[in-house]
């Protein structure tokens, strides 16, 4: 089972995704945090990402691209699940391109959707784990130490790029450049589209009937 997990920032595919991943034994492939990890080690991609993404702007799909085909091939056998791949119209098409020349094809293609004023509240209280990347929320999933993961202890931070001026510049790209992708996908087999903002336990269900049903 392959699938792609789409929707605005904020709406919760990088939790919902990793732990669908985990369950359903399929990796999670989640761009974003790939492209933090190519800015962390400082490698040639991370160096040419990392403006694009202190700005809140969508990296050259030629880096992205290249980037996400890496992952996907590595072992081909693996079933894989993307969350913030593709962000536009040019990245779908070459994705399809490129699954095509594996022999590779998509099974579900699921859109989450929230309305902005809930996105603004939950990106502007996220706190990441920086040990191992799970996140809380200031107000609805605290910690119970504060400033530290419940999991692993580790320290929490706020994302550069979740500060209230890169959130809206953030939306403003999901509107024009991402948003449309839902044209793309909506008449193809394989489509879902859940709401996404209850509370995580119940979108977690309703991601899972829409893989699974
Ligand atoms: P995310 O963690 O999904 O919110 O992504 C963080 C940032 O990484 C985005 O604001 C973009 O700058 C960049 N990014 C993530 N996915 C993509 C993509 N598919 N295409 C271009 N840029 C991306």
């Amino acid at each position: 089972m392959n699938v792609i997990l789409f929707g605005p920032p904020g709406v919760g595919k990088g939790t919902q995704g990793e732990r669908l991943g985990a369950e359903a034994g399929i990796k999670h492939l989640a761009m974003g945090d790939i492209l933090r990890a190519a800015v962390r080690d400082a490698t040639d991609a991370g160096i040419a990402a990392k403006a694009y993404m202190d700005a809140g702007r969508l990296v050259p799909d030629e880096l992205v691209v290249t980037m996400i085909e890496d992952c996907i091939i590595e072992d081909e056998s693996q079933d894989f699940l993307l969350d913030g791949f593709p962000r536009n119209v040019a990245q779908a098409e070459a994705l399809d391109r490129m699954l095509a020349l594996h022999g590779l094809s998509i099974d579900r293609i699921v859109f989450m959707d929230a309305p902005e004023k809930s996105l603004l509240d939950r990106l502007s209280g996220r706190l990441i784990c920086r040990a191992c990347g799970f996140g809380f929320h200031r107000q609805y999933s605290p910690p119970s130490k504060s400033g530290f993961c419940d999991r692993c202890g580790g320290a929490l931070y706020q994302r550069d790029d979740d500060r209230d001026d890169v959130i809206a510049r953030r939306l403003k790209v999901y509107r024009e450049q991402t948003a449309p992708l839902l044209d793309y996908y909506q008449h193809k087999a394989g489509f879902r589209s859940i709401d996404a903002s209850g509370e995580m336990q119940a979108v977690y269900a309703a991601l899972k009937e829409a893989v699974e049903g």
